[in-house]
């Protein structure tokens, strides 16, 4: 049998239906922004592998820091027991994070670390014998496929057969130049009516609802408001993470800042699952009690693996190099460069960049997971350069390693896709 016979007999893969679906690619290796399948063809990886990869595939540094503490301490719980790995990443964060983030909450995925942030928001008010029971949220926002993060968020292309069954949560429109009263007024609305736990959103840029992006100086106002209001804030940084807005978070750019932040997907380079779940000391110090169920009794097994967080730091690290700072600040500008190229043709509707990410949408009509969007994720990957678009929105977020030359190539195939469809 082949790999691919192999495959169809026993696997389930994530987002697919697998009646329709095409067969998937073998990817045998990847290095750097290339991806090679098992018959040598060759990809480029325009979206990191979903934001995780941005140093490169099969960055050397961060292997061998894996690999030795993958020989030094493969694991240990976390419950009882401490290591000089997670103690390290911990304060390596805290040092990058907003200043107002001082305690380091290990999971290990996006999904999981958004489920902790929920917890802790609303047994933050529980312990303190103030029952809430509301989140609020953006609408069209993504959080994770879990119960918790699934109910957070609201692109219903996910959620139909679960609606029942999710937490309560109210929704605001994202901020825009045009709307922020209109935002407000239904924020005020929401605050004066339910017992509100926590807001939570995708500081900046809406990723999964198709690189969305929102007002800095509304996204500001709504958090201060949350505060005023003793709302808690939590902001879901797993894809905006790590340097892809310009800054090393999107909620660098706010003034007012959350309470609980989420990282994962970047935070270990795409080369381990692992998450952080961070908070404030204030926070922290609402789960202190001599009574014991007052803590935060929420563990996973693989909490703060000493090989994800090796992995960790060493990213870190390689983040802030200056030939990474320069390579993100060299990729913002090819993409703004090629924003001029294509804003007047006439099959492009809208397009934006913000740090390394550029989205553009289509006048075509797609469905998200339509025939049409897979021709045009087919037309790409002929072309050797594998994209996701998001229904009518195309967009590239490559990893920071990505060479002129490549991204010069993903360019070329973005601009044939507009002449060809
Ligand atoms: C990917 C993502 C998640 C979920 O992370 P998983 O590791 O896939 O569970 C949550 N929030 C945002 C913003 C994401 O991009």
């Amino acid at each position: 049998m082949t790999i691919l016979e192999k495959d169809s007999k026993h696997l389930w893969h994530p987002l697919t239906q697998h009646q329709t679906a095409r067969e998937p690619i073998v990817i045998t290796r990847a290095k750097g922004a290339v991806m090679y399948d098992d018959a040598g063809n060759e990809y480029i990886d325009g979206i990191a592998s979903w934001y995780t990869a941005m140093y490169g595939h099969g960055n050397e540094y961060i292997t061998s820091a894996m690999h030795k503490q993958m020989q030094q301490l493969d694991f240990v719980m976390f419950s009882g027991f401490t290591h000089p790995p997670a103690v390290t990443l911990a304060e390596k964060l805290v040092e990058i994070l907003p200043g107002n983030q001082e305690k380091v909450f290990f999971n290990d995925n996006g999904s999981t670390a958004v489920e902790a942030a929920i917890k802790m928001s609303l047994q933050y008010y529980h312990n303190k014998g103030d029952k809430r029971d509301t989140l609020i949220a953006f609408e069209d926002g993504f959080h994770g496929d879990t119960f918790g993060a699934m109910s957070a968020s609201g692109l219903s292309s996910y959620n139909g057969p679960f609606e029942d069954f999710l937490l309560k949560v109210e929704r605001i429109p994202t901020p825009q130049e045009d709307n922020l009263e209109e935002v407000m007024a239904k924020l005020e609305a929401i605050l004066a009516s339910n017992k509100c736990a926590a807001f939570i959103f995708e500081p900046l840029v809406q990723g999964a609802a198709g690189m969305k992006f929102h007002s800095v100086s509304g996204l500001d106002a709504l958090v201060q408001k949350c505060r005023e209001s003793n709302v808690l804030t939590i902001a879901d940084e797993i894809m905006t993470g790590f340097g892809k807005t310009g800054t090393v978070f999107a909620c660098d750019q706010l003034d007012n800042k959350p309470d609980i932040m989420c990282l994962s997907k970047a935070l270990t380079a795409g080369m381990f699952p692992l998450s952080i779940t961070s908070c404030t000391q204030e926070i922290f110090e609402g789960f202190l009690s001599e009574e014991v169920h007052k803590g935060f009794f929420h563990a996973h097994t693989f909490s703060a693996h000493p090989v994800g967080c090796a992995a960790a730091i060493a990213g870190i690290e390689v983040l802030q190099t200056q030939e990474i700072t320069q390579s993100r600040e060299r990729i913002n500008a090819a993409h703004r460069a090629f924003v001029q190229r294509v804003k007047a043709h006439h099959k492009v509707n809208n397009v934006r960049v913000k740090g390394v990410i550029i989205a553009i949408d289509l006048t075509i009509e797609m469905a998200r997971y339509g025939n049409l969007r897979d021709e045009l994720y087919q037309f790409f990957m002929q072309r050797g350069v594998a994209l996701r678009p998001l229904g009518n929105t195309i967009y590239v977020l490559p990893p920071y390693v990505i060479t002129d030359k490549e991204l010069d190539k993903v360019y070329g195939a973005i601009q044939e896709a507009l002449d060809h469809f």
